[in-house]
Formats: structure tokens, C-alpha cells, sequence
């Protein structure tokens, strides 16, 4: 007799540009040198704790010319393949929307379409499932997908984007209404997440 056991996954998604790494605006990169610097660290706690880590993100720079979609994807896989050497860890998956916001489509974040293929894929519990990004879309799209907010504002780091400023207001009136959580980095998520997981156990 075989008995298949279908645990459901623990798991993290991050946005990709601004939150893993520094926006190289409209650019495939996907290197670590462009990680921040708790990236690294916080994804090894969390692989250590039994969390799957996930990226969602909008990628219009493929429909908008400005790359093809197999440099971003091989840049990924080097990414991954990199990771594994050097930390023993990898990404467990990358879902990307390659569209325009004219097109559309309803995997252009905030919709839901790309969580929605992430979980045909994975079996993931979404009580404990958060999305780490850095702007107010990335609340509206946790919400959509009915998984956890987590907003990265990071101090050291000036926005080029001036709109972020205005977005910030309505995240901390949406913190004091404890709609979402905010960290100064993703370590510092990661260091509570772990914490309050061990407390639970007991
Ligand atoms: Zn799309």
C-alpha cells in the first residue's frame, strides 16, 4: 500500500525589484549582486525553517521590448543554480507577468492570476503564507490572493519613484489598522517570523 501525503506548504513570495533586489528598471537582471544584502541571509533562515520561497512580479520590460523573456528566465535559472553552489539554497519558483497594464491580463499584479498558477503548482497553506513588497500594489495583490501583506521600507534606500512617498501614508494608516505588517528589512521579518514559530510550538 502506498499512502501519499499532501502536506501543505509554508511559504514566502517576494516581489522582485525594489524588494530582493535594487530596480535595474526594465532590465533582466537577476544577479546576486544586486540583492540587498539581508536577502541572502533571510532566505536561508526561512529554507531552515521549513518556509518555501516564491517570486511574483511584473515584468512589462518583455512587452515593452526592452528584453526577451529567455534572458530573464536563463538569468534565473543561473541565479538558482548559483545560490545552490554557494548557500545551498534556491528559489522554489518565479512567476512573472510579461504584459502592459493595457493589455489587461490577469496576471499583471494586483491580480491574482500568478498566485493563482503558483498554487495549481504547490500545495501551499495560505494562513501562513506572506508577500514581502514595497509599495501599496503589493498590499492590494496579498489581499487579492487572501495571503498575508509585508511591507520592506527600507531607510537606506532612496526611491527614485516619488509616488512611493504618497503610498506611504496609506500603509501606515493600513499598519495602524493592522492590515499589514512592516519591516526595516527582510531579516528583520524573517528573525520574527522564526521567533514567533517557535513560540507557537511551545
Ligand atoms: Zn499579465
Amino acid at each position: 500500500m502506498i499512502y501519499i501525503v499532501m502536506q501543505k506548504l509554508k511559504a514566502i513570495i517576494f516581489d522582485k525589484d525594489d524588494t530582493l533586489m535594487q530596480d535595474q528598471v526594465y532590465s533582466p537582471a537577476f544577479e546576486v549582486k544586486y540583492f540587498f544584502e539581508d536577502v541572502i541571509p533571510s532566505c536561508i533562515k526561512l529554507k531552515q525553517n521549513g518556509f518555501n520561497l516564491f517570486i511574483i512580479s511584473n515584468q512589462s520590460g518583455i512587452s515593452k521590448g526592452n528584453f526577451e523573456e529567455k534572458t530573464l528566465l536563463s538569468n534565473y535559472i543561473n541565479l538558482n543554480l548559483y545560490l545552490t553552489k554557494n548557500y545551498n539554497f534556491n528559489f522554489d519558483g518565479f512567476f512573472y507577468c510579461p504584459h502592459l497594464p493595457e493589455y489587461y491580463c490577469n496576471c499583471r499584479k494586483p491580480s491574482k492570476g500568478l498566485f493563482e498558477r503558483l498554487r495549481a503548482m504547490f500545495n501551499i497553506d495560505q494562513k501562513s503564507t506572506f508577500y514581502l513588497g514595497d509599495r501599496l500594489s503589493d498590499i492590494y495583490f496579498a489581499q487579492n490572493c487572501s495571503i498575508i501583506p509585508v511591507i520592506i521600507h527600507r531607510y537606506d534606500y532612496l526611491y527614485k519613484d516619488k509616488r512611493i512617498y504618497e503610498d506611504f501614508s496609506k500603509i501606515e494608516m493600513l499598519e495602524e489598522e493592522g492590515k499589514v505588517l512592516v519591516f526595516n528589512s527582510i531579516i528583520d521579518f524573517a528573525n520574527m517570523i522564526v521567533e514567533f514559530e517557535k513560540k507557537a510550538r511551545g
